[in-house]
C-alpha cells in the first residue's frame, strides 16, 4: 500500500481544500497553541480500492511531521471483507482512526489523534470532501481522465 500526497496530483485543489485546525490557549486538547495541518495521503496502487486516508499532520511551530493518522470511512464489515486475512479487530484498526503503525510519531501524536477524532472527522462536510478527493485521486491513478471530473467540479461552483 504505497501512499502519496493528494497535493502531488492536485496541488491547486489541495492548497484550497486542505484542512487545518487552530488550537488556542482556551482549547482543552492538551496540544501546544498553533495551527495543525492535516495533509491527505491516499493509496496509489493501481486496481486497489482500500477507501482510507492517511493524514500527515504538520504543526505550525515545527518542521517535522507530528503524527500520521489513518482512517477509513466505510464500515468495519467493508474492511473485514477487503482485508481477507485479518479478523474483526484488524478490520477495526483499518477503519480507525488510529495512529499509523510504522510511521514516525511524537509526544503530540495521541492528542493529535483525539483532535482528528473529535473535531476533524465530526465535520460531515469535510468528510465528504475527503471522499471526493479520494475519488479524484483514484481516477488519476487508474488513468481515467480526471480532467472530466475537474470540469464537473468547476460547474458545481
Ligand atoms: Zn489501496
Amino acid at each position: 500500500m504505497p501512499f502519496r500526497l493528494f497535493h502531488d496530483y492536485f496541488p491547486a485543489v489541495a492548497e484550497r481544500e486542505t484542512r487545518s485546525i487552530t488550537v488556542t490557549p482556551q482549547s482543552d486538547s492538551g496540544l501546544p497553541v498553533g495551527s495543525y495541518g492535516f495533509l491527505e495521503m491516499f493509496c496509489d496502487e493501481p486496481g486497489c480500492d482500500c477507501r482510507r486516508v492517511f493524514f500527515l499532520v504538520m504543526a505550525s511551530f515545527r518542521r517535522e511531521e507530528q503524527a500520521v493518522v489513518a482512517w477509513g470511512w466505510e464500515s468495519v464489515a467493508f474492511y473485514a471483507k477487503w482485508y481477507k486475512y485479518g479478523d474483526r479487530e484488524d478490520a477495526k484498526l483499518l477503519q480507525g482512526p488510529v495512529l499509523n503503525m510504522g510511521s514516525p510519531q511524537t509526544e503530540l501524536s495521541d492528542a493529535i489523534l483525539d483532535l482528528a477524532r473529535d473535531v476533524l472527522l465530526k465535520d460531515v462536510a469535510y468528510v465528504e470532501r475527503v471522499k471526493e478527493h479520494y475519488r479524484m485521486f483514484r481516477e488519476r491513478v487508474e488513468g481515467r481522465g480526471s480532467h472530466r471530473f475537474l470540469k464537473k467540479r468547476r460547474r458545481l461552483r
